[in-house]
């Protein structure tokens, strides 16, 4: 549904690298929050008094969502545009030089040399940026009635967000610049492997670690529901699970689930929105797809995906900044891309690349969310309450139901609503004798 489990994933993904400098118009993409709507309302209060087997059609857009949409596409453009633009200013007038003779002057040390550099190029940026993600976070999202966040709390989070940027940043990115003093010609290679391990950490540890940092996890207070939750996960083979609810509500309407662990920590969590906006069947039938990511392992499937996707990229970038640098070194006031003054450039290529890639990228993530639909289906058989649900929260999010071909190929993480629904409809392979995908993952009653 939101099922937006997965987008904390992409954050992790790139995390890593310097690329999350690149991040804010990469996440926009999957920036998802909700809105009061009455006639979702409507449909989802009746919704046990509407035969199972009915067909929820798939609604036009309102007025306000094709505004929200339209406004949203000329906003992407555009924070797409600044992001490429600010690496490029600090490279070009050779403002990025100028940073490193100071964190030269003040750090002696090459590796205090780096950090130094890195809490100022965040800072700098969080403040270059700032206006406009003030608008896109805040402003607009009140604007169109999709947050009931105080300034001061949004404003908390996104310091939060700078101090961990800033310190990941200063903590880990000598790393790939030691590859690129040492090794100058496989730098890429090497910084790929290297993220690995670490995006296996910050994948692991992230929703255990990080997230009770922002957010209150307390016991499921439903215990009823709490019961048929754990039932389901049994089902589904997963064993000796905790179930956590996180309080939310008072920060935002967005809704979020998911299903995290390895061995013995295994975590099936829910924020407390998601079970006020929806009624119980729906909330197990979201709770299937999620337990369907964690089954079918779509998490190691993602780290190898994004592996080998950063390894390509990286080649892109290894190949593309000799030229640059071969070109522009005087303006640069750099001539190797070991030099931590690179860093925009770095970021600037990485940019370009990954957005040329994004659609190769959303096709797999795509593909992965049909699939935990699938399982979601055949472990709840219940295609009424996945419809039901999609629909209200698709409805509540603005989300236009068929957005455009450019949308969907580069910013729909899920597949776009209308395939959902139409798929939540239509998807009975146990009313025709046929057999289930997921079947064997299933265990028997
Ligand atoms: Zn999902």
């Amino acid at each position: 549904m939101n099922f937006i489990c997965l987008r904390s994933l992409t954050c992790a993904v790139f995390f890593l690298l310097f690329a999350l400098l690149v991040l804010p118009t990469f996440a926009l993409s999957a920036t998802e929050s909700a809105a009061d709507n009455d006639s979702a309302n409507a449909v989802r209060m009746s919704g046990t008094a509407i035969h199972k087997a009915e067909v929820i059609p798939v609604p036009e857009p309102s007025e306000k969502t094709l505004r929200y949409y339209r406004s949203g596409n000329v906003l992407w453009v555009l924070s797409n545009i600044w992001g490429l633009l600010i690496p490029a200013a600090f490279l070009f007038t050779g403002f990025s030089a100028r940073i490193r003779n100071f964190a030269r002057s003040v750090g002696r040390k090459w590796i205090l040399i780096i950090g130094i550099y890195v809490v100022i190029y965040t800072c700098l940026n969080f403040l270059i940026d700032f206006p406009l993600d003030v608008y896109q976070g805040f402003i607009r999202q009140h604007a169109y009635e999709l947050s009931n966040q105080s300034f001061s709390q949004w404003l908390s989070d996104s310091m939060k967000s700078l101090m961990i940027v800033t310190m990941m940043g200063a903590l880990f990115l000598w790393i790939p610049y030691l590859l690129l003093k040492n090794s100058p010609r496989r730098w890429w290679l090497y910084t790929s492997m290297a993220a690995v391990p670490f995006l296996l950490f910050v994948l692991l540890i992230q929703p255990i670690w990080i997230a009770p940092l922002f957010d209150e996890f307390g016991p499921m207070q439903d215990r009823a529901l709490e019961e048929r939750i754990l039932q389901l996960a049994d089902r589904a083979g997963i064993e000796e699970g905790d179930v956590f609810e996180v309080n939310k509500s008072e920060d935002t309407e967005t809704v979020n689930g998911y299903v995290v662990g390895l061995l013995n920590t295994k975590r099936i969590v829910l924020w407390d929105t998601l079970l006020e906006k929806l009624n119980p069947e729906q909330v197990l039938v979201v709770m299937g797809h999620e337990m369907g990511h964690y089954v079918l392992g779509h998490m190691w499937k993602l780290v190898l995906f994004f592996s080998l996707l950063i390894l390509v990229i990286l080649y892109a970038v290894h190949r593309t900044a000799a030229i640059m640098i071969d070109r522009f070194q005087h303006r640069f006031g750099f001539d190797k891309l070991s030099d931590i003054a690179s860093l925009p450039l770095l970021v600037l290529l990485f940019s370009v690349f990954l957005l040329a890639a994004t659609p190769v990228a959303f096709a797999f993530t795509r593909h992965l969310e049909l699939e935990a639909d699938r399982f979601g289906l055949e472990i709840t058989q219940d295609n009424h309450a996945m419809a039901t649900g999609l629909l209200f929260l698709h409805d509540e999010n603005l989300r236009h139901p068929r957005p455009g071909l450019l949308y969907k190929l580069w910013r729909s993480w899920h597949p776009v609503p209308a395939e959902r629904i139409e798929f939540a409809n239509t998807y009975r392979p146990w009313e025709t004798g046929d057999e289930l995908k997921y079947a064997n993952y299933f265990r028997q009653e």
